[in-house]
C-alpha cells in the first residue's frame, strides 16, 4: 500500500483551513502548523476576559456575500448552520437618517436594475445612468484597461451614484479608497456578485464570534480526523529535502505555505528568491474597529452606512445586539473605519474619540455611548491598486503558497483566502500524468 502523503500547511487562517479540510478529505497526512494561540488568522475572535457583551470580540467585523461560495460550503462541510451563522438579506446600504439603494430579493441582474429605478433618492437621470453604465460594464465582460482606477472607471458617474454607492462598495470589497484601487478588481466583484446565481449580491452578517464560523469547527473537524494540529508555533526555516521538504528539520513530501506574505517571503527568500521578492513589495491598508458601548440603544438597522469624510472616520456601523442570537450583545456596537492609513497616523486613541463623535452627531443613543476598544489590524490587507502584481500560488515542485494575496481574481478577502487554500490542495494532491 502507498503511504499517504505528508503534508504540512504552515499557517492556520482561513486558507490554511480551507489547505488542511480539503487535503484531510483527500486522505493525505496533514500538520498543520499555526504561530498563534489560535487558528483564524485576521478572521478570528478573542477571548477579552471582560463581560457580556464584550467577554468575545472579533479582531474586525467581517462581511460575506452570497457569492462567496466557497467559504460557504467549507462551512457547511464542518457542519456550520449557515441560517444559525449569518443574517442573510438582499444587498440594502441603509443609512442613519435614510434608506439607502436596496436590492430587492431574485435575480440579481434584475433586482439591481428594479433596486436603482426605485431608488428615488437620486433623480431619476442619476439612475438612468448608473444603469447606462453598469449595461457598458456588462457588455465589455466586465473588463477594463488593468491601470485603471475605481474612480477613473466611475468617473461619468453622478456624484451622488459615487458617494452613495460606488465609494462605500469600493472600500469595502478593496479595502482601498476608490481613487487607488484596481477597478477590474472591482469589476470582477460586482461580476460575481451580479451573475453567481440567485442570492448571489446578498449581504451575509455574521451572527456568530468570528471564530465560531470556521476556525472552531474546522480544528474539531481537523482533531477527530487525527490531524496534527499545533500551535503556537512559528515555523523559522525550510529547506529542500530529497524530493520533500524540511520544516524546521521536519520531514515532508508537500509543502503549503498560508501564511502572511511577509513571513512566506522571509521563509522563501533562499529557496526562490525572485517568488520572495513578489510577496515582500506588497503593500498594506488598515482597518480599524471602534466598538462603542451604549446599553438600551439600538440602531435602524444591523447595518449602517455612513457618509465618511474629514471629522467622520466610520464608513459602517454595526448593531451587534441586533446581529447576536439571544441579546447577549446587545448595546454593543462596532463603527468601521476601512482604508484607514490617514487615521492610523493621527493615532488610535484620538480616532476612537472622532468616531464617538461621529456617532453622537449621526445617531440617537439610549444612553451616552462610550468607548469600550480601539482594535487596529495596520495589514489588515493589501492595497488592492491597479496592475499590481501578486505572487504566483506555485513556488517550488512540492512547495506552494496559499493566502487572500496570491494570484487570483479577488481583492483579499476570505472567499479569495479559502480559494487559494482549497487550489493549493488539489495541486498537491494531484496524481501524477
Ligand atoms: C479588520 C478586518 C476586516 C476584514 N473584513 C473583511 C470582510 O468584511 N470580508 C472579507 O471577505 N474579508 C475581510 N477581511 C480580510 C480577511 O480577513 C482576510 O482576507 C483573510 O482572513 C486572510 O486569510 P489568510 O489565511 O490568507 O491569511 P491570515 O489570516 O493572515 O493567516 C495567516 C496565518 O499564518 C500564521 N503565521 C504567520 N507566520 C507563521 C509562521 N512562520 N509559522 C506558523 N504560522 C504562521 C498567522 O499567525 C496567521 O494565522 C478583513 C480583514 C481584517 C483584518
Amino acid at each position: 500500500m502507498i503511504p499517504p502523503t505528508r503534508l504540512a500547511v504552515i499557517g492556520g487562517g482561513w486558507a490554511g483551513i480551507a489547505a488542511a479540510v480539503s487535503a484531510c478529505q483527500q486522505g493525505a497526512q496533514v500538520t498543520l502548523i499555526e504561530m498563534a494561540g489560535q487558528l483564524g488568522g485576521r478572521a478570528r475572535s478573542l477571548a477579552t476576559g471582560e463581560t457580556p457583551p464584550f467577554a468575545q470580540l472579533d479582531n474586525g467585523q467581517h462581511i460575506l456575500i452570497g457569492a462567496y461560495s466557497q467559504s460557504l460550503a467549507l462551512m457547511q462541510a464542518l457542519g456550520v448552520d449557515l441560517g444559525q451563522a449569518f443574517l442573510r438579506t438582499p444587498l440594502r446600504l441603509r443609512y442613519p437618517r435614510h434608506e439607502g439603494l436596496q436590492l430587492p430579493a431574485g435575480a440579481p441582474l434584475t433586482s439591481f436594475a428594479r433596486g436603482v429605478l426605485a431608488y428615488r433618492n437620486w433623480p431619476l437621470l442619476a439612475r438612468l445612468r448608473l444603469l447606462a453604465a453598469a449595461g457598458g460594464w456588462l457588455l465589455r465582460g466586465f473588463h477594463c484597461p488593468p491601470t485603471w482606477t475605481v474612480q477613473g472607471l466611475t468617473a461619468g458617474l453622478p456624484e451622488c451614484v459615487r458617494q452613495d454607492l460606488i465609494e462605500p462598495l469600493c472600500v469595502a470589497a478593496l479595502n482601498t479608497p476608490a481613487a487607488q484601487a484596481s477597478a477590474q478588481t472591482f469589476l470582477r466583484v460586482l461580476h460575481d456578485a451580479l451573475f453567481s446565481g440567485p442570492g448571489s449580491a446578498d449581504l451575509l452578517l455574521p451572527r456568530l464570534p468570528l471564530s465560531e464560523l470556521l476556525a472552531t469547527p474546522a480544528q474539531n473537524w481537523l482533531q477527530a480526523r487525527k490531524t496534527d494540529v499545533r500551535l503556537s508555533q512559528r515555523v523559522q526555516q525550510l529547506s529542500r529535502s530529497g524530493s520533500g521538504w524540511l520544516v524546521d528539520k521536519e520531514y515532508f513530501d508537500q509543502l503549503i505555505l498560508a501564511c502572511s506574505a511577509v513571513e512566506a517571503a522571509r521563509l522563501c527568500a533562499d529557496i526562490q528568491p525572485a517568488w520572495a521578492a513578489q510577496a515582500a513589495q506588497l503593500r498594506y491598508e488598515p482597518i480599524i474597529t471602534v466598538y462603542l458601548h451604549s446599553p438600551g440603544s439600538t440602531l435602524p438597522a444591523p447595518m449602517l452606512a455612513l457618509q465618511e469624510g474629514p471629522l467622520a472616520p466610520a464608513q459602517f456601523a454595526f448593531d451587534l445586539g441586533q446581529l447576536g442570537q439571544q441579546g447577549e450583545r446587545s448595546g454593543a456596537f462596532a463603527f468601521v473605519i476601512s482604508g484607514a492609513a490617514a487615521w492610523v497616523d493621527k493615532g488610535l486613541a484620538a480616532t476612537g474619540e472622532q468616531v464617538l463623535a461621529q456617532a453622537l452627531r449621526e445617531l440617537d443613543w439610549a444612553s451616552p455611548p462610550r468607548i469600550q476598544r480601539v482594535l487596529a489590524e495596520k495589514r489588515a490587507t493589501f492595497a488592492c491598486t491597479p496592475g499590481l502584481q501578486r505572487p504566483p500560488r506555485e513556488i517550488a515542485p512540492g512547495l506552494q503558497a496559499a493566502g487572500d494575496y496570491v494570484q487570483g481574481p479577488y481583492p483579499a478577502t476570505l472567499e479569495g483566502a479559502v480559494r487559494a487554500g482549497m487550489a493549493a490542495a488539489r495541486q498537491a494532491l494531484k496524481k501524477p500524468g
